[in-house]
């Protein structure tokens, strides 16, 4: 089965850098913008929350380019960092600084000079010495990055005098665009860079992740087509996007809502072009379409009055998904973004990383990078605080949230966790959840009479919750990090460290209640 569509966008450079060197799918907010004014030769300042992903905005460019970039960083220990980094993705970097000795700045030099060096991240007081920028000048520096670029202010707490001679060089390098970086996103600061660096002559563009008017909520599938069906009936009228996992699944998906009165189009990039453009015009521009669609539907798109994202299967990221549910309320008006997700999406999206075609530790990141994403569908905190964290941005409870709205959905689980616990270790570590609740429900399935599974203490210590119940507690162990899937085998639960401890009476486990009502109560809100 495909995954998912391929972003019509694949055939970008900068995309293609992304995904094969840095093996991200998607761009963080901001990232795309950046990354499109220096490759088209403008100069940008850039402000983003710390963690945003700030180091991508020129990296990418700078292999899109070729050539040589220059990267300005303040510390030694943040240029080693990068380098070290940026080799294990195979990139050709090099630092020459203060901390190497002698030969192997010299060994450096020599790369950079034989134009083997893609990235050359230099101190401020090093790149501005006559030397460094008459050796630069006669080699093929095509972009210029420079980091922490709040220094350069004398407003800014980390003024560095040695930042203030960087204003020369947009007229030492005239064709070379420059971009500038910096989490300080505070307007004097971002003034006086814009002046000093550039002259004001630069494209700024600053980052808050915040999409207060969009309402969160993340449930559990559990009959997903009649839970999308309620609450798109619910919002009768407005136009909205639906995201499905599969080309066929958006087929089905559109025909199951016409069925029932809803006026749905599918998009996807198997459909002929004649047809998807024409299903795209209607959604733009005639009132109360709701497009059911791959994620191939969507770039590009700047419809000011999407009510909601409904998305029906867990999205490809974190980012993804903050990309997604960005195309509801541009006008700023009151939407909901809307997910489902299931133990099955989990499993598929971790064969789908292991089945890719690329290194060990691609496939490492990409299933770290699920297990936070499914951390955010569990979380019993507030979505948009853990959301914005996630990019690196901190916040309150927003008040408009599942999580913050729902208070009373969150309960004490520490007696629960034991009992699944006891029943994963009892059971040896081996099984997924499907058998871990037949055991707790002592139910008299063939797999646990051949494996004796109804002697154990743990067999029908758990008749107090219903199948659903366990399943959302299982899940919301794994996702706290209690349990984990193991991915070698059959998915099988095992218990973390963490959940050892649990097990024994440390610590507390907090969980959200998912049972079935919480659905049905979708309508009235
Ligand atoms: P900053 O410099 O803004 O503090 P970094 O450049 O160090 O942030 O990036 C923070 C983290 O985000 C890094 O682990 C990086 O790999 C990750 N990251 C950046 N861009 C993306 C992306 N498009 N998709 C997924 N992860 C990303
Ligand atoms: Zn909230």
């Amino acid at each position: 089965m495909t995954v998912a569509d391929v972003p019509s966008g694949l055939e970008d450079p900068k995309r293609r850098v992304l995904k094969d060197v840095f093996g991200f799918d998607d761009f963080r907010p901001g990232q795309a913008g950046a990354m499109d004014a220096l490759l088209g030769g403008r100069h940008v300042l850039t402000v983003m929350p710390t963690g945003a992903g700030k180091s991508l905005c020129y990296q990418v460019p700078a292999l899109v380019l070729g050539g040589l970039t220059v990267v300005v960083s303040p510390l030694v220990a943040l240029m080693q960092d990068q380098v070290a980094a940026l080799r294990l993705a195979g990139v050709a970097a090099d630092t020459i600084n203060s901390s190497l000795d002698r030969e192997a700045n010299v060994a450096a030099w020599r790369r950079v000079a034989a134009g083997q060096t893609r990235l050359l991240y230099l101190a401020p007081e090093r790149l501005m010495t006559g030397r460094m920028l008459a050796a630069l000048a006669r080699l093929d520096v095509r972009l210029i990055a420079i980091d922490e670029a709040h220094c350069i202010s004398q407003w800014g707490p980390a003024f560095r005098p040695e930042y203030e001679d960087l204003a020369r060089l947009r007229e030492l390098f005239p064709v070379v665009p420059i971009i500038a970086l910096t989490a300080t996103a505070d307007e004097a600061t971002r003034a006086d860079i814009a002046a000093r660096l550039f002259a004001d002559r630069v494209e700024t563009l600053v980052l808050g992740f915040d999409r207060p008017n969009i309402k969160l909520i993340v449930e559990p599938r559990r009959e997903g087509r009649r839970q999308l069906l309620r609450f798109v009936e619910g919002q009768a009228g407005r136009s909205g996007i639906v995201y499905c996992l599969s080309r066929k699944k958006t087929e089905e998906t559109a025909a199951f809502l016409v069925e029932h009165g809803v006026r749905a189009l599918p998009y996807h990039a198997g459909m002929a072009k004649e047809d998807r453009d024409a299903n795209q015009n209607r959604f733009m521009s005639e009132a109360g379409v709701v497009m059911v669609a791959t994620i191939a539907f969507g770039m590009g798109i700047d419809k000011p009055d999407v009510a909601y994202v409904f998305h029906t299967d867990l999205p490809g990221s974190l980012e993804a998904y903050y990309q997604e549910i960005g195309r509801a309320g541009r006008d700023g008006r009151p939407v909901e973004a809307h997910m489902l997700y299931g133990l099955d999406d989990i499993r598929m999206r971790r064969q789908f990383i292991e089945g890719e075609d690329t290194s060990p530790e691609h496939k490492r990141r990409a299933h770290g990078r699920l297990d936070t994403l499914i951390g955010f569908c569990e979380t019993a905190q507030c979505r948009r605080q853990a959301l914005l964290s996630y990019f690196g941005e901190q916040a309150s409870p927003c008040g408009n949230c599942d999580n913050c709205l729902d208070q009373a959905a969150h309960a004490d689980g520490a007696a629960e966790a034991r009992l699944i616990l006891a029943a994963v270790a009892q059971t040896g570590q081996r099984f997924g959840s499907a058998h871990v609740v037949d055991v707790l429900l002592g139910h008299d399935t063939q797999k646990v009479r051949d494996r004796g599974h109804e002697r154990l203490a743990a067999f029908g210590s758990g008749t107090a919750h219903k199948k659903d119940v366990w399943q959302s507690l299982i899940r919301q162990l794994v996702a706290a990090g209690f349990l984990r899937l193991d991915l070698e085998g059959y998915g099988g639960l095992a218990i973390t460290e963490k959940g050892q401890r649990l097990g024994r009476g440390e610590g507390a486990f907090q969980y959200r209640i998912d049972a079935p009502r919480r659905g049905e109560r979708g309508k009235a809100r």
